[in-house]
């Protein structure tokens, strides 16, 4: 592996310039699963201001290189202060269209090299959790001591089995509404597996309530929301074949990718009276699909089919991780670049 240097520009707002003598290395995700979300990208979010976020780092890793944003011995703003003061931050991508295996382990690359140069030892590489409680990183807090052994040089031992598909009887099937859907692998909600799309149809094992909201488990052994505002259930022997019920859903999914590629060329901008009805919809479900929601976690996660403050914010957040003039107004360039990714 290499280390491309390609450092904050000196006087900018988020290299501080502080010195520091680390003794620590903290670990990070981008919890950017865009895609396209890599190391370059990111190398170019900072060096564009970073959204005008306090935020900043020494290392980006992707599957292909490793990015030096920050020298070892100046402060980034990375794990609260006194992990800023004592730690390097190295931050791995997690880009669906990225190989996290391959991150990984150029990721543990990197953190022993980093360990030799500055006298660092295993039990100071730590997790941003580690400092401040944040859940990050959150693919990797789930499989600490394995990345530990992996920096380690070590064979990280095998992970134990995925729990045997449940056989018991379907009690029906789920039909996805949404255009893009999670499904997870246990039974909880910060379990994500993969994405599932509009129209694709399982067969369901059984109803359960987890933290208050309702999942399906699938016979596949994973597992799905059962509201019904993101998918149909239809229990056994309730009349429509299942045949049908697929044929029609195709039609929809269908119609789901003509809706993305007819996104509106109308300008829009963040001003009253605010831009509304449904080709803002159409704006902010193509955002969404991209992993940048205009409110994450709220209701529809902020698809409202308003273009206020906070899809304006969601705009900004996309056009400053793709080279582009960070306004807020979704345009022709902005949705040029939404269409090249969806
Ligand atoms: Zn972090």
């Amino acid at each position: 592996m290499q280390i491309k240097k390609d450092f904050i520009k000196v006087g900018a707002r988020i290299r501080p310039q502080t010195k520091i003598k680390a003794t620590h290395i903290t670990v990070h995700e981008t919890a950017n699963t865009g895609k396209g979300a890599n190391a370059a990208t990111h190398a170019r979010y900072l060096h564009n201001g970073a959204g005008g976020r306090s935020v900043s780092w020494h290392f980006t890793i992707d599957d292909t290189e490793i990015i030096q944003h920050l020298p070892v011995d100046e402060m980034g703003w990375h794990a609260g202060g006194e992990g800023n003061q004592k730690s390097i931050g190295v931050e791995l991508c997690v880009n669906q269209d990225g190989n996290f295996n391959k991150t990984k382990e150029n990721a543990a690359w990197l953190v022993r090299y980093l360990m030799k140069e500055l006298g660092i030892t295993i039990d100071c590489v730590v997790t941003h959790k580690h400092w401040t409680g944040k859940n990050c990183p959150t693919r990797l807090l789930k499989e600490w001591s394995a990345f530990k052994q992996l920096i380690a040089g070590e064979e990280p031992s095998k992970p134990s089995p995925q729990q045997p598909p449940n056989n018991s009887d379907s009690i029906g099937t789920v039909t996805v509404k949404a255009a893009t859907l999670w499904v997870y692998d246990r039974p909880a909600w910060d379990a994500r597996h993969k994405t599932v799309k509009a129209g694709e149809v399982f067969t369901v094992t059984r109803k359960l309530d987890v933290g208050g909201y309702d999942m399906y488990q699938l016979k596949s052994g994973l597992y799905i929301t059962a509201s019904t505002k993101y998918v149909d259930f239809k229990p056994n022997g309730s009349g429509k074949p299942i045949a049908t019920a697929r044929k029609s859903t195709v039609r929809q999914a269908s119609a789901t990718a003509q809706k993305q590629t007819s996104l509106t060329t109308q300008t829009l901008r963040a001003r009253r009276p605010y831009p509304r009805g449904e080709h803002v919809r159409r704006v902010q479900q193509a955002l969404a699909k991209l992993h940048y929601y205009p409110d994450k976690g709220a209701k529809n996660n902020g698809v409202d089919s308003v273009y206020g403050a906070m899809t304006a914010d969601a705009v900004r957040r996309f056009q400053s991780m793709h080279g582009l003039v960070q306004d807020g107004v979704y345009g022709l360039k902005t949705r040029a670049k939404i269409l090249s990714l969806l």
